[in-house]
């Protein structure tokens, strides 16, 4: 991996809570990212987890992802693309966009703002919860 190219210091433990962000796919919490870096190092506390994250996310090594709800989450991709929500159970997933990726070009062009940058959010029902709601209207409805 090329993620040592910047001057920061990768310390074993900060190695290790990239690579579990990078691993998962499902925008970890901060607590999250502290218990699967617990079961690589047992000794590590919550303080020094959350110190990385905030060293990492600074170097723009991950994403932070304010979404309001729900705990602070990270990701691993830090190439720009949008997150659904779930309002129930605050899964966060990728969000498939098309056509948008070149709307700060557009807009600023439009606007004659320089522009340095944009939130996109997205909210809904996972499928899960949808299935579940869904199930829950049908009994209702016996
Ligand atoms: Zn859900
Ligand atoms: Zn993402």
């Amino acid at each position: 991996m090329a993620i040592v190219d910047k001057k920061l210091r990768m310390t074993k433990q900060r190695r290790t809570i990239l690579e579990e962000i990078k691993k998962s796919k499902s925008h970890p919490t901060a607590d999250k990212i502290y218990d699967l870096v617990k079961k690589k190092i047992p000794g590590i506390s919550m303080g020094t987890v959350y110190r990385n994250l905030d060293i990492l996310s600074g170097e723009g090594l991950v994403r932070k992802l304010e979404l309001a709800h729900t705990q602070r989450r990270y990701d691993g991709n830090i190439k720009n693309h949008y997150h659904i929500l779930c309002t129930e159970c605050g899964r966060v997933d990728d969000m498939i966009t098309m056509g948008v990726d070149d709307i700060e070009e557009l807009l600023g062009a439009r606007s004659h703002y320089q522009i340095t940058g944009h939130r996109l959010k997205f909210f809904g029902l996972c499928p899960d919860c949808k299935n579940r709601v869904k199930q829950a209207a049908s009994v209702y409805r016996k």
